[in-house]
């Protein structure tokens, strides 16, 4: 990479229009060049064929376009897709088409590593090394709709921020890349068909709320009980579970959107009839429904999916209380794709 070249991808679409009257062009190139990088996706100068050769060249003197670049692609038996993904500096980040009958679902990384330390995923062993530009999230999410058309001819459809990173950690890019993933000029994706998982950073979930976001919020809870949430995410500590079901509420009064709570039962450490109790008290602050997540092990089987008795009264208890809840089975676990595995193993 040429250090002295700025990266034509970090340019509003005004920005460029400004570069290319002070060039003395017309400003309308820069809307052409804008669409190229971002409706057409575009990885070379030399790709934007309706410029003059002197304008393409013009361009390669001044800018590079940083693009991702997926290294390796594995298809589970199930049908998902792993990408892992080079960034310019080398570093490494993995996104997931996970398809179903109906859709096609990205899950998308927003970190290099995470500095979170989750006892129970993978990806927290790994340092963070650093936040995703908004558009190394956005080449992820396009990188994947491409291999939903050519595998399974459909566009993507969702999209799921449950890849590696902690999205509210990196709020100002994320939100940039759902803009362009939102915008017509980029992928006219429908903001209701995006959701945002969050350990939970009650601060940023009120900001969120404050700049009245469109998109679903998914809060990975685990357990409604403070010391047993502390002990396997250790994060709770500094954001106890009272200023998280404040901020949901402030959530929940501003979007008037309902809350998704991702929840693993664990055995021996969430499985007992007091923590489906306070699983069901937490629910009730704001409107809500949980997804029981089925456990994925990472190596050291330190943590064990708890008994299917267990899961049942959850949902049994769950469901008495007129709480939606749905158990969900995992996808790609033979290629280490499903939540919580993603470890840049190879
Ligand atoms: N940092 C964000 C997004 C990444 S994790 C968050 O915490 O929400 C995506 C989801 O996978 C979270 O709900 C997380 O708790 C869950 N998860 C992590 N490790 C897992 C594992 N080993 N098995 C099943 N789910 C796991």
């Amino acid at each position: 990479m040429d250090i002295k070249k700025k990266d034509i991808r970090a340019l509003t679409k005004e920005q460029l229009r400004e570069f290319f009257e002070k060039e003395g062009d017309k400003a309308f190139r820069g809307n052409q060049v804008y669409e190229w990088l971002w409706s057409k996706g575009a990885h070379t100068f030399e790709d934007m064929t309706n410029l003059s050769k002197e304008t393409r060249q013009m361009l390669e003197d001044n800018f590079v376009i940083n693009h991702i670049k997926v290294d390796v692609m594995q298809r589970s038996s199930d049908g998902t897709v792993k990408n892992a993904v080079r960034l310019h500096d080398d570093l490494i980040v993995e996104s997931v088409l996970i398809p179903t009958k109906t859709r096609t679902t990205a899950c998308v990384s927003s970190q290099v590593g995470c500095s979170l330390d989750c006892k129970f995923c993978a990806t927290s062993r790994l340092k963070r090394m650093r936040n995703l530009n908004p558009d190394e999230i956005y080449d992820q999410v396009v990188a994947i709709d491409r291999e939903s058309r050519l595998y399974f001819d459909r566009p993507l459809s969702n999209i799921v921020f449950m890849g590696m990173g902690e999205p509210l950690m990196n709020y100002n890019n994320v939100l940039k890349a759902i803009e362009k993933i939102t915008s017509p000029e980029g992928l006219a994706m429908s903001p209701k068909r995006i959701v945002v998982s969050t350990s939970g950073v009650p601060k940023m979930i009120k900001k969120m709320a404050d700049d009245n976001v469109k998109f679903k919020l998914a809060v990975s809870l685990h357990s409604a009980i403070d010391e047993v949430r502390t002990s396997i995410m250790p994060f709770n500590a500094t954001f106890p579970l009272a200023d998280l079901r404040e901020a949901l509420v402030y959530w929940y009064q501003k979007t008037k959107n309902r809350i998704t709570y991702e929840y693993v039962v664990w055995e021996g450490i969430n499985d007992k009839r007091k923590d489906v109790d306070a699983l069901v008290q937490f629910c009730k602050f704001a409107p809500s429904k949980v997804n029981i997540i089925e456990y994925n092990p990472i190596d050291d089987g330190e943590f064990q999916q708890a008994k299917s008795e267990a899961i049942d009264m959850y949902k049994n208890v769950l469901e008495d209380n007129n709480i939606t809840v749905t158990v969900r089975r995992s996808r790609g676990k033979d290629i280490d794709a499903a939540c919580g595995q993603l470890a840049n193993k190879e």
